[in-house]
């Protein structure tokens, strides 16, 4: 399942891989898109899908300018994670999800017995992906796959979703003119596809797996997708926590796992002082927003929420979310006054300093993904920073001052 959120963090990720809209001339386009289509056509026969669809499925059906223009957008601002934290686990959605959660507690409960899915993390999912079937997505999903399908960027990726989506059709899961998001995501739960075909299930037995109109069966292929990717309803997402004053931020990443004994012994505590949790769990510290910010230790099942989209802003706002919604409070950590937020220009400033000093960030691209990340550590430990790995304005500003001596 990729979120509208999913598809931000792809775009970011995507921006050096960005290729140009394949028609050279208006005039090559349309032909070179009709044989495209016979093309596709042959092949989706060859899949068992019947022909009657495919002729009302893709009647007339164009590539979508506008498709192609969101694929394509590229944020002048990295995302901040408190602005997204507020955006996505407001009050309004809490108290919602609380008063959804009570309502539809005997199916909720019933579906968590089945699969293995606590009920708050249910809500959650729901609450971020669609605002609790508010906003599912008013692109038509086989246009809008068409297009990226068509596209050569990611042809092949878009190509299974299409094919996939033609067979939902052809089963009876879904009807000719499916709406979606622009990335053909759909549903209360804002399923891609593949991810519709493979873990959606039929929880009301009416013969159809309906991701829009029957709650039984989104509670439950939402629950069933989460257990078959791993989650296990033992254990909640992760916690915040507080450090200990000399915690070395280095082991903040999310492939350094330590049981909960062995943070206990470095001093790493709940938020409110107390020991944590006496279980046998390993855990990750990971620090979102940097040293100065907000630190959590997760769990198992925040590995799981990452099978469900890769941000990991998201599926931090999924737990805290289950968390509200199951009556707790909003994070304890202050967020600073005084945060500056960071353009995409001052990212590739940042990664061009980085590489003349002699560390790796990748390509400068404006995207602090993993390469710059360990870069931006490498440079904090050489000049004995905390190594959080965080591009921060205090972290731009230390390389412009350290640079213009050199
Ligand atoms: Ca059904």
């Amino acid at each position: 399942m990729f979120g509208i959120v999913y598809w931000k963090i792809m775009i970011i990720s995507c921006v050096a891989a960005i290729t140009l809209w394949p028609a050279a001339t208006p005039q090559a386009q349309p032909v070179a898109f009709a044989e495209w289509l016979k093309e596709l056509k042959t092949e989706a026969r060859a899949r068992g899908i019947r022909p009657v669809i495919l002729d009302s499925a893709l009647a007339g059906v164009r590539p979508i300018k506008r498709v192609i223009e969101l694929d394509r957008r590229q944020p002048e601002f990295t995302l901040v994670f408190w602005d997204y934290l507020s955006n996505s686990v407001n009050d309004q959605r809490v108290w919602r999800g609380r008063k959804l959660l009570a309502e539809h507690r005997p199916l909720l409960k019933r579906v968590a017995r089945k699969y293995g899915v606590q009920p708050r993390f249910l809500v959650a999912f729901w609450g971020l992906e669609s605002n609790f079937g508010d906003f599912t997505g008013k692109f038509s999903v086989i246009g809008a796959l068409v297009t990226l399908a068509f596209d050569p960027r990611r042809a092949k990726f878009f190509r299974e979703q299409l094919l996939a989506a033609l067979s939902l059709i052809n089963d009876g899961h879904m009807a000719v003119g499916v709406k979606g998001s622009w990335a053909g995501a759909m549903g209360n739960h804002q399923f891609i596809p593949t991810t519709y075909r493979d873990f959606a299930v039929d929880f009301d037995g009416d013969g159809r797996r309906d991701l829009w109109n029957s709650l039984p069966d989104i509670f439950a292929s939402a629950a069933n997708y989460l257990s078959r990717s791993g989650w296990d309803d033992r254990y909640t997402w992760g916690r915040e926590i507080r450090l200990p004053p000399g915690f070395n931020p280095e082991v903040s990443a999310l492939d350094i796992r330590k049981p909960l004994s062995e943070w206990q012994q470095l001093g790493v505590r709940r938020f409110d002082g107390r020991d944590l949790p006496a279980v046998d769990l390993d855990g990750s510290v990971i620090l979102p927003a940097g040293f100065n910010g907000p630190a959590f230790l997760v769990y198992k099942n925040y590995r799981t929420v990452l099978v469900w989209n890769r941000s990991i802003f998201y599926a931090i706002a999924v737990g805290h979310l289950a968390d509200r919604i199951n009556g707790g409070g909003p994070l304890l950590a202050v967020r600073p006054d005084n945060e500056v937020t960071l353009s995409r220009a001052d990212i590739i400033d940042m990664q061009r300093r980085l590489m003349r000093r002699g560390f790796d960030p990748g390509a400068a691209d404006g995207t602090a993904g993993p390469m710059t990340r360990k870069a931006i550590k490498a440079f904090q430990k050489s000049v004995h920073l905390p190594a959080d790995g965080f591009p921060s304005s205090g972290l731009l500003e230390r390389l412009r001052d350290t640079g213009s001596s050199q």
